[in-house]
This record gives C-alpha cells, structure tokens and sequence, in this order.
C-alpha cells in the first residue's frame, strides 16, 4: 500500500508556483492578487481560509482577508463582491462557504465574475467543464486529479466510484475524470443510491466525498483499490488540545491493507485544494 501525501506534493506545485512568481515580477509584473472573504466563526472556515492565506504568502501572492461578522446582510455581501469584480488590482477572490442561513449561498456565487471565480463554482465556470472548455476548475477536483497524475495512477478504462454528487466536488469531479485523456469509467453515487456495497466494490478509484466518519468500510472495497478521502469531519478528541480532530469518510483501519493507493486524512486531499485555489489565481492573473 502507498500512502498518498498530499502534504509533499502540495509543497512541490507551491514549489513550482513560487518559482514562476518570481518569475512573473522579474519581468515587472506584478504578483497575483487573492481576496478571501470570510463570514463569521466557524471553525472550520477559519482554519481553512488562515491556510488559504498562508499558502498564498509561501508563494509569493499577495493576498487580502476581508471579514464580516455572521449578521452581515446579503445586500452588503454582494456590494464586497461587486467591488472585488470591478478592483483592477484583485485577480481573484473567494467568498468561504458555509455562508450563514439568511444568505443565499447560490445569489452570492453567481454574483461572482466568472474570470476572478478561482474557486470554480461559478455556473458559467461548471458549464465550461461540462463542455470541456478551458476553465477555472473547482480546486477539490482539480487537486485530486492532480494527485492520480503525480502518483502516475493509470485512469484510462478505469472504474471511477464516486460517493457524492455536490456542486464542489462530486459532480465535477465525475465530469473531470471521464473528459478525454483521463478516461475514466465513472459511476457517481448518493444518499439514494441502491446496493452502495456492489457497486463500490467494483470501484478501481474510489472516491469518497460524503462527509459522513469512517462511512466507506474494509467490506465496500476490492482488492488493489486507489482509495481517495476527500471527508472532512471535526470529531470529538480528548487526544488533542483543540479537543477535536478531523475525520476522513474511510474506515482507513479497515480499508488500507487492501488498498494500493490510499490518501491521509488530514493531509490528502485537503492540502491539494489549496494548491488548486493557488493553480487557479495564477491563472486569473496572467489572464
Ligand atoms: P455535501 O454537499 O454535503 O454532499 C454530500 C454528498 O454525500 C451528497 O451528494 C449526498 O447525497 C451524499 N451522501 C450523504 N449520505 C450518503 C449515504 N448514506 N450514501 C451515499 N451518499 C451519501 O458535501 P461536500 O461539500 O461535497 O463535502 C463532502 C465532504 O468533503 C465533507 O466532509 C467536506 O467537509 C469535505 N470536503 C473536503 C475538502 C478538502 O479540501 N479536503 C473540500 C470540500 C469538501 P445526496 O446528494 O443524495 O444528498
């Protein structure tokens, strides 16, 4: 069994990023522009976007938090977006999601311009994905596809499992792995998916996106199986000083010894996303 580390290759592609950075100001550009906008407290978003920008300084970006407290209005939050649209200076901007319950999640993201959409979720960005034009493709997909490449995982006439069927992973992820050159088989499964187990088992690639703790155990999967975990769950630990840690949707216990290739949580494919979101507002700046 090979332990995917994402946390290695993701510092290789920021590696790779940091370089054509420098690369970019030598010849007097200037460095790409990233805004995070972040709603609230949550815990989990709060972690994800302190790592975003982080990340962002490793490689040489200039990047910009803009916060809002968990009352803001809608109104307010799309008046931010449409002065980040139209900030010559902003090459891209996210706006953190989970977003508290008197916004609309779905008003926000496509209130974003398409070109400064790093995250990919805008429709017009999934509609070229679907068309497979060239895109901002949602980090989560684009950094697992990264992963299957630079572990030299064979894709083509591969069965592709997929158990999720979001908007920000599932969906697109399936368009991306059964586009010409990966050539997947691929087979997406939900909530109301029949025999889950038959259909898992004959998975070459599994992916799990559900967010459901250890869901995926040693009996759903065959022999030989690339197993990617995107789940991310905050548990109760009293191993831990936070007093929680993150959880995969793989019973990594049960289903590693039968696995060839087998992704860590943390440090999988959560690593990976960031490095997309980086891919992505390169991109939007040399555009
Ligand atoms: P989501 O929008 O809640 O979607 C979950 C999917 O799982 C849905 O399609 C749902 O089916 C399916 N599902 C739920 N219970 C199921 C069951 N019993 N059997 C089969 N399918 C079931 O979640 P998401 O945003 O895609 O995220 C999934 C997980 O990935 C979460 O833990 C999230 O935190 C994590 N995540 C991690 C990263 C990263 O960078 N590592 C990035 C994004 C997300 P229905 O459609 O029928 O409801």
């Amino acid at each position: 069994m090979t332990l995917i580390d994402g946390k290695k290759t993701s510092s290789e592609i920021k590696a790779e990023i940091a370089e054509e950075v420098k690369n970019m100001i030598a010849s007097g550009k200037k460095a790409p522009h990233l805004v995070a906008v972040l709603v609230g407290h949550d815990g989990g978003s709060e972690t994800y976007v302190a790592h975003k920008i982080k990340s962002c300084e490793e490689v040489g970006f200039v990047s910009t938090l803009i916060r809002f407290e968990d009352n803001v209005s809608e109104e307010e939050l799309l008046k931010t977006v449409d002065k980040l649209n139209n900030d010559a200076d902003v090459d891209g901007f996210i706006v953190q999601l989970p977003l508290p319950k008197h916004i609309d999640e779905q008003k926000i993201i496509e209130a974003i311009n398409p070109n400064k959409d790093v995250d990919g979720f805008h429709p017009v960005n999934l509609g070229r994905l679907v068309a497979g034009l060239d895109t901002f493709v949602s980090a989560t997909p684009a950094g697992i596809v990264d992963l299957l490449k630079r572990y030299n995982i064979e894709t083509a006439g591969k069965h592709c499992v997929i158990i999720g069927r979001s908007n920000i992973v599932g969906r697109p992820l399936s368009i991306l792995l059964s586009q010409k050159g990966i050539d997947c088989t691929v087979t997406v499964c939900h909530s109301k998916s029949e025999n889950l187990k038959e259909i898992t088992k004959t998975a070459d690639i599994l992916v799990a996106a559900i967010g459901r703790p250890g869901f995926v155990t040693g009996d759903m999967v065959k022999d030989g199986v690339t197993v990617i975990d995107v789940g991310t769950t905050r548990v109760k630990s009293d191993q831990t000083k936070s007093g929680w840690k993150l959880k995969g949707d793989v019973n990594f216990e049960e289903v590693s010894p039968k696995a060839s290739f087998i992704t860590p949580v943390p440090g999988g494919v959560g690593p990976m996303t960031i490095c997309s979101l980086l891919k992505n507002t390169l991109k939007a700046a040399k555009k």
